[in-house]
């Protein structure tokens, strides 16, 4: 199936690497007009570059709302208006409780929580105008559903995402415009790397599919939400994550 983004105007935040990239690349050729967000603008418009398909990179934090007011009132002018939000900038340093501070747990939940309610404030002016108007967050497994030490604060961001997106999703609809979220489960990024590669190898072995994820897993995901086919959905959200999150024992993993 394919779904209807063509000449849609789509902001991506954390556009220039890892899953939003992949966001960005699914989203582009399938022939919507891509602005790839990140703090480094020379990263933002080298992914451009690469992906095509006249993809656009403008520079913003999330962490700053009006640094998103400057740059959804950018990426509006480039495209002559905004149809889709892509909230999926993140970050995942990890930090156990006895060891975290706070200026740690400010940080994860500033960018990631408290980063998506920006770019969406921000971005609803433009919105109400769209007669598409979506917003897809990038939310997780790790919080909603799973637990792994050294990321309370980062579940507490991702889980709480979820709970902004239910609300918002309501406030939202009556101008048409829906919110979902896309949970990832563990996806080859240059974020993901950081974590090393032993952790990398022990989560390949508890994916019942046997790989891990790839962005472009997301970008297709978050496509389907952002299409004219899903008008009717909102509100939801959907586990991307190999079945990973199937398994009730590690026989249920191992017999299988
Ligand atoms: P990544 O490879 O580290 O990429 C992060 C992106 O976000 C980069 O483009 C980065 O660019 C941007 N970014 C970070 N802080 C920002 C800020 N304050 N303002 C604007 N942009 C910012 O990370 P990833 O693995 O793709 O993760 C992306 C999202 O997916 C996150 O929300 C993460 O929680 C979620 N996720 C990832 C996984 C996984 O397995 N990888 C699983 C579940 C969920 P700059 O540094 O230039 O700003």
């Amino acid at each position: 199936m394919s779904h209807s983004v063509k000449g849609r105007s789509v902001l991506v935040t954390g556009g220039s690497k890892g899953i939003g990239k992949g966001i960005a690349r699914v989203f582009a050729h399938a022939g919507a007009r891509v602005l790839i967000l990140s703090r480094k603008l020379y990263d933002a418009k080298a992914t451009a570059d690469e992906i095509g398909h006249g993809a656009f990179g403008i520079a913003g934090d999330v962490t700053s709302l009006d640094s998103m007011e400057a740059a959804v009132a950018e990426a509006a002018h480039k495209n002559g208006g905004l149809d889709v939000i892509c909230a999926n900038a993140g970050i995942f340093p990890a930090a156990r409780l006895e060891d975290m501070t706070g200026a740690q747990w400010d940080e994860t939940i500033v960018t990631n929580l408290k980063g998506t309610f920006h770019v969406i404030k921000a971005a609803i002016p433009y919105l109400k105008r769209s007669d598409q108007g979506r917003i897809v967050i990038t939310s997780s497994i790790t919080g909603p559903i799973t637990g792994f030490p050294g990321w309370a604060h980062y579940g507490a961001s991702k889980a709480g995402q979820l709970g902004f997106m239910r609300t918002a999703s309501l406030e939202l609809a009556k101008y048409g415009i829906t919110v979902n979220a896309v949970m990832p489960g563990n996806i080859m990024t240059e974020g993901l790397l950081g974590n090393g590669e032993e952790y990398i190898k022990s989560m390949e072995a508890c994916v019942p599919l046997k790989r891990l994820g790839t962005p472009d897993d997301i970008g297709h995901a978050a496509l389907y939400f952002a299409s004219k086919e899903a008008s009717y959905v909102t509100g939801q959200t959907l586990i991307v994550d190999g079945g990973q999150t199937l398994p009730e024992s590690l026989d249920a993993l191992v017999q299988a």
